[in-house]
């Protein structure tokens, strides 16, 4: 298996893997309607991978068709829950025994270590398919007590054709959030993934087919945002719409569903998460380490990732000090040498985004601590988009780079006086995903995470946590929750069954 595996034998793997080239649409892999492509750049050399498939509004249309009958007379929704969850099981046991391909391809596709797509993502992913597998045949309806000549029964359906709409960061785990919980209700899917990360998204829906998911119960349409996901957005034919990506898109599906049908839309946004560490953290150096990993990983492209270190003035030197020393440890490299610990951000734009959000902080009067340029590599990975891991210190609150998300490797530095301005700053944001508290004062602790206006708060840790919890977020971090049953709610109507005896 992979641990075996060297940066050469993944580069090997990559240059050998057969890249969909095929829709998945209603049971069948079919070629786009007017045989579209898009071309795929790996953000590891920029060089070219492969000339995806691009779906267009029929094939979208055929889609959302398929999934509807699958939903409406298929046997799917039908079946005892044991039984899909026998399919699901099945299915994530195939996407185990293709889980190099399918990590080489994510890696390829958008650049992150080819260990952390092997080893973080496609372990998040097969937890996700067996844990809501293995929930299918486990939930409950509810009897309410009512008058003694009344029975009322309370049962949850499921909603429907479910469109999905997820990013390239994390391209297979938050389409598996979605997918695994509307699946295992009954509900019919038509996926369209990032157009940075089609291949990995269509691989894993022929694994589906394979495993035997019925004919128009998953449905992935690559294509662009503005043309398919905004289609899919206004499609009357949707029910509800699972969507994970930036604020500014996620309001536009809110449009889309006010002025179609009103489809149930469900957002997990961008955030700008505080990273709170006070005098009496219990150990700082692990303080610092965990804010550099955790601002570092994945190239900083997580929507959870800790981007403001509000750290109290008297510690600040050492803590900086520390996640300066840290940052050494996440030099960019080839995402396929397994010793990498940060790869290339996803794409050109990418990079140039960031680098304006550094520039912009300096001219803020930000200062820099570390890094701040592209982290430009030789050879054949000149042509990749590489970005040094970025510290910056006196970043004023109210900044640009302390309120706006950047999705890159660039740390914030706010210093605070206290506990009480640290919980102000911490809350002064139109955002509210997450937050990390570093204190050994449980009563502290406590206080301070109900004062924090964020969907996780995460003491003395960073980024830690299972399927078991809920995930989302507050204010325009979005709506609803991924894992846990909580995510069922997304994915299934109440009903309400009144019987008068
Ligand atoms: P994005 O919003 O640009 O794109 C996300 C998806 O929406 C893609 O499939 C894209 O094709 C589609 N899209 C883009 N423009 C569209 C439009 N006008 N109409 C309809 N669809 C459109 O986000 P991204 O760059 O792919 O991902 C980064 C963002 O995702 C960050 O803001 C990050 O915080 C967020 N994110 C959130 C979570 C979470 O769980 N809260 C997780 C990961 C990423």
């Amino acid at each position: 298996m992979s641990e075996a595996r060297t940066a050469q034998g993944w580069k090997a793997l990559a240059g050998a893997v057969d890249w969909p080239g095929r829709l998945v649409l209603d049971g069948r892999q079919v070629p786009p309607r007017d045989g579209a492509t898009f071309t795929l750049v790996s953000p590891r050399d920029g060089a070219v991978l492969v000339e995806a498939p691009m779906a267009g509004t029929a094939d979208l249309d055929a889609a959302v068709a398929a999934a509807r009958r699958a939903f409406d007379d298929g046997p799917w929704p039908r079946l005892a829950p044991r039984e899909r969850k026998r399919v699901l099981l099945r299915w994530a046991d195939l996407i185990e025994d293709h889980r190099d391909e399918l990590a080489v391809m994510i890696s390829a596709e958008m650049g992150k270590p080819v260990s952390e797509a092997w080893g973080i993502e496609l372990r998040a992913v097969l937890a996700t398919y067996r844990w809501y597998a293995e929930l299918a045949d486990k939930e409950a309806g509810e009897v309410p007590v009512t008058g003694e000549d009344d029975l009322a029964i309370v049962t949850r359906e499921p909603v429907g054709v479910v469109g999905v709409v997820t990013p390239w960061n994390f391209p297979l785990t938050l389409a598996a959030w979605k997918i695994a919980p509307a699946l295992a209700v009954g509900c019919s899917v038509v996926h369209k993934p990032s157009e940075l990360t089609p291949a990995s998204a269509l691989r894993i829906a022929e694994l589906a087919l394979a495993a035997g998911v019925p004919e128009g119960v998953l449905n992935v349409v690559p294509g662009t945002g503005v043309e398919l996901g905004r289609a899919l957005g206004e499609h009357p034919g949707v029910d509800t719409l699972a969507f994970t990506g930036s604020t500014a898109v996620g309001r536009a599906y809110l449009e889309y569903a006010a002025r179609s049908n009103l489809k149930r839309t469900w957002l997990e946004l961008g955030g700008k998460s505080p990273n709170i560490v006070l005098p009496d953290a219990p150990d700082l150096a692990a303080a610092a380490a965990t804010a550099a990993w955790g601002i570092f990983f994945n190239a900083g492209q997580m929507c959870t990732a800790p981007s403001r270190l509000i750290v109290h003035r008297d510690i600040a030197e050492e803590v900086v000090d520390g996640v300066v020393r840290a940052a050494r440890g996440y030099a960019p490299g080839d995402p396929f040498d397994p010793a990498t610990t940060m790869g290339p951000l996803a794409s050109a734009r990418r990079r140039e985004e960031v680098a304006t959000h550094v520039t912009r902080a300096l001219d803020e009067g930000a200062t820099l601590a570390a890094g701040g340029h592209a982290g430009d590599l030789d050879g054949e990975l000149a042509g990749g988009h590489y970005f040094a891991p970025t510290v910056m210190t006196d970043v004023a609150p109210g900044s640009a780079l302390a309120r706006e998300e950047v999705f890159g490797p660039v740390l914030a530095v706010v210093p605070v006086a206290d506990e009480g301005e640290a919980v102000a700053v911490a809350n002064d944001s139109d955002y509210g995903l997450a937050a990390g508290l570093w204190t050994s004062d449980l009563s502290r602790a406590h206080r301070l995470s109900r004062q924090l206006r964020a969907g996780t708060v995460w003491v003395n840790c960073y980024e830690e946590g299972d399927l078991t919890v809920p995930f989302g977020g507050y204010k325009q971090s979005g709506n609803g929750r991924d894992k846990s049953r909580h995510a069922l709610e997304k994915y299934t109507e109440l009903k309400t069954t009144y019987v008068r005896l």
